[in-house]
């Protein structure tokens, strides 16, 4: 039996690689696809485990030759994409696949995938989401103004998805997505 594919998408900031790093940790049975980026690893980052660190050619010469599913500029700064192979091997072994990717991606994913399953996180509130981007203090002033004016218009997009599902506590918003991921018909749309 083939599975389905779940992509979890959501703003700038909400904490969707700490909810996938959960996942990673504590849930082995789910299979967390391994995007690659031209963005240097940060420290702690394993290449091959946290992304495939390649070079911008490396890159450009996977997506010319259609081995991305899906494949995105995030912030201006970085390219990241999703390979293929991979995902088509999860599925066709019956694995519990999950893509953590941005909302340009998730496009991508439903008009090449539209029978996979949309889950958005989002914050417990726009203020919430505001102070964990000023918290996280990796960014400067003008790239914050910058993902803040991104992610007003990443919220607006929650309508497009099947399931929201909020990040008010890593941990339950981690299994209340594994739960999501495990019963396959129940948020089903027509
Ligand atoms: P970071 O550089 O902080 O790890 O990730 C930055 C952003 O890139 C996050 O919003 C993350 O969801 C997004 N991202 C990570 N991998 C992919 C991918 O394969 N495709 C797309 N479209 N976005 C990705």
């Amino acid at each position: 039996m083939t599975s389905r594919l779940t992509v979890l998408a959501g703003p700038t900031a909400v904490g969707k690689g700490t909810v996938a790093a959960y996942i990673r940790e504590h849930h082995p049975e789910v299979w967390l696809s391994v995007s690659a980026t031209t963005r240097p690893a940060r420290p702690g980052e394993v290449d091959g485990r946290h992304y495939h660190f390649v070079s911008g050619e490396d890159f450009a010469d996977m997506v010319s030759k259609g081995e991305m599913l899906e494949w995105a500029v995030v912030h201006g700064r970085a390219s990241y994409g999703t390979p293929r192979g991979p995902v088509e091997q999860a599925l066709a072994d019956g694995r519990l696949p999950l893509l953590e990717i941005d909302l340009q991606g998730a496009r991508q994913v439903r008009a090449a995938m539209p029978e996979a399953r949309f889950v958005f996180l989002a914050p417990p509130s726009w203020d919430d989401l505001v102070s964990r981007l000023v918290g996280r203090g990796t960014e400067t002033e003008e790239e914050r103004a910058v993902r803040l004016e991104t992610a007003k218009v990443e919220m607006a997009a929650q309508g497009e998805f099947d399931a929201v599902v909020v990040n008010d506590e890593v941990r339950r918003a981690a299994e209340e997505l594994v739960s999501l991921m495990r019963s396959p018909e129940l948020d089903d749309k027509d």
